[in-house]
């Protein structure tokens, strides 16, 4: 077991400390970068899902008008189907009362056909407008996708510099952090997680430099007699007399 108390050694260990540190910090911006999106990228984005959101939206109106359309199609069908029996009907027969009351319903199918023919304009119209506002939505999408794959592509490439950068700082990290004492190394990082950014800090005019609580002097003399690794009592971080 290594002696810890040893000035010159607890000297290096916290050197050593500090460097490991200035590459944590550098993979922690790293990280950082590779999930912060590129702002136009972002906006695009955006762009794609509210057309898409909108295209979706529109067809199902588009859907629903054309059922309705179809619907009163059927009926004027029906309607003048029944219009034609009646007129054959009416020229078959040789009643003359029966002849005017077969004028009777046809004239009523004629005022239903009308009124059907003259409801279901509109909704034509409407079903015209909307098709063309699916097909305006599908061309948007189709000019805004090349643009979208170029952002895509030059952020994979962006995503894929940050991730080596990231693997070839972590190497010399991990080579680093071989030479320092495991339960130092064990400290550091574990206050690292809990604080995230700085796991060691230098005491600066008798305060701790990560939480700025004013330290103990039989601490900042621990920390000035050379022992490793001694923590700050408010916050835990490993305290180090210079930066
Ligand atoms: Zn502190």
């Amino acid at each position: 077991m290594r002696v810890m108390s040893q000035p010159s050694n607890s000297s290096d260990v916290l050197e050593q400390l500090l460097k490991v540190q200035l590459l944590d910090l550098d993979l922690d911006k790293l990280k950082f970068d590779e999930a912060s999106i590129p702002g136009e990228l972002a906006a695009t984005r955006d762009e794609r899902a509210l057309l898409l959101s909108k295209l979706e939206s529109t067809k199902a109106e588009h859907a629903a008008v054309r059922r309705q359309v179809s619907a009163a199609e059927l009926e004027l069908r029906d309607l003048s189907a029944k219009r034609e029996r009646s007129k054959v009907d009416q020229q078959n027969s040789s009643s003359v009362k029966e002849q005017s009351q077969y004028a009777s319903v046809i004239l009523q199918l004629d005022t239903r056909i009308e009124d059907l023919e003259n409801d279901s304009l509109p909704l034509i119209e409407k079903m015209e407008g909307l098709a063309a506002r699916v097909a305006g939505l599908e061309g948007n999408l189709s000019e805004l996708e090349p643009k979208l794959l170029g952002l895509e592509s030059l952020d994979d490439d962006r995503i894929k510099a940050l991730q080596a950068s990231f693997e070839g700082k972590m190497a010399v990290r991990n080579d680093l952090a071989e030479d320092i004492d495991f339960n130092v190394l064990r400290e550091y990082n574990a206050v690292r997680k809990a604080k995230k950014g700085a796991g060691i800090v230098p005491i600066v005019m008798g305060k701790c430099g990560g939480c700025k609580m004013q330290l103990p002097m039989n601490i900042v003399q621990r920390v000035m007699g050379g022992a490793v690794p001694v923590k700050c009592p408010s916050c835990g971080r490993i305290l180090t007399p210079r930066n």
